[in-house]
């Protein structure tokens, strides 16, 4: 996907060199899985850079580390001034911010849970992550696998284990020339992409799967059913069928790296007759407003990020 690269990088409380930011090959997490994380966008605004729904990462971040045990010595207020400073380090835009919850200490036995709990925030360039696709429509394949139930693993917890399943599904999709993998849940109806949520358009409404389809709850998923519902269309949360998606008007995913993007084909099948189709391309364009600072009604997702106080060449010598 993306080849990371950056200034800084936020750990445990201090910005050290981006090549410094390292962990023990025995660290629990990198064997088990059992760390949680968020990913996050920055934006140019007129007002200046600024994170996109800050507040709404941050609490999420925290569920998913409540869910796996994994107590965080810092409280909403802090991870949030974390992160902003981050971004402020790194200086990047658009930027994508992944903090990372993780045991780092060196320690094995899966069922430990009593290592340090430590925190590492870091702040990439971001690219487009469909390609070519979130223009011209993403060409995805209903994936041969399943998502875990949520019951196995829960899903509203954006844990880093969950992603070997998103792993194998978009590697499948890959091998068969598409972008994207779309992944059924357990009963055969429509979950989610392999990193972002899906909507279908018919007429004037939208539908999406609900939690019951044991999908991760997108944060971009919540700002669509908002910005749907200020343009006047009714965002329908409902079990949904793959046939549904393939006689749908108009299909597209949501999520914080991929943005909006919509879906061209899946399997072969043309989806609706344009791309994007009109009710698409008008939560677009709402979406590009409200993430630039553009309309009013939703300045309150974003948050400013603060000039970082460089000293002056003479205060460094002193
Ligand atoms: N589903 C999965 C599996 C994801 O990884 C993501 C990306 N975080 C999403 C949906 C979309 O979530 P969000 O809009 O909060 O980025």
């Amino acid at each position: 996907m993306m080849a990371a690269s950056g200034k800084k990088v936020w750990m445990d409380g201090r910005l050290v060199d981006f090549a410094d930011a390292k962990v023990h090959v025995l660290t629990h997490t990198l064997h088990y899985g059992v760390g949680v994380f968020e990913g996050i966008r920055a934006y140019p605004t007129r007002g200046g850079p600024a994170i996109f729904r800050l507040k709404e990462h941050v609490e999420r971040l925290i569920t998913s580390a409540r869910l796996y045990h994994m107590p965080l010595p810092w409280d909403a207020e802090a991870i949030g001034r974390a992160i902003l400073e981050t971004q402020a380090a790194n200086g990047v835009l658009p930027s994508y911010i992944r903090p990372l919850v993780y045991r780092g200490e060196p320690a094995l036995g899966v069922k430990n849970s009593t290592g340090k709990v430590s925190l590492a925030i870091a702040a990439i360039p971001a690219k487009k992550y469909l390609g070519e696709g979130s223009e011209a429509g993403v060409r995805a394949k209903i994936s041969p696998l399943r998502k875990p139930r949520s019951d196995a693993l829960p899903s509203f917890a954006k844990a880093c284990g969950n992603y070997t399943n998103s792993y194998l599904a978009g590697l499948d999709a890959q091998h068969d020339g598409y972008d994207e993998a779309i992944l059924l849940d357990a009963a055969g109806n429509l979950a989610e992409g392999t990193g972002e949520n899906i909507f279908l358009v018919r007429g004037e409404k939208l539908y999406t799967p609900g939690l019951e389809s044991d999908i991760l709850l997108g944060i971009t998923r919540d700002t669509v059913m908002r910005l749907a519902g200020d343009l006047g269309f009714e965002v329908v949360e409902k079990a949904l069928s793959p046939n549904e998606l393939l006689t749908a008007d108009e299909a597209f995913f949501s999520g914080t790296y991929a943005e909006l993007a919509p879906i061209r084909e899946v399997g072969g099948y043309r989806v609706g007759s344009e791309t994007p189709g009109p009710v698409t391309r008008q939560i677009m364009a709402a979406f590009e407003k409200a993430v630039r600072g553009e309309d009013a009604r939703y300045a309150s997702w974003l948050s400013k990020v603060p000039t970082l106080a460089v000293p002056s060449p003479r205060a460094a010598r002193r």
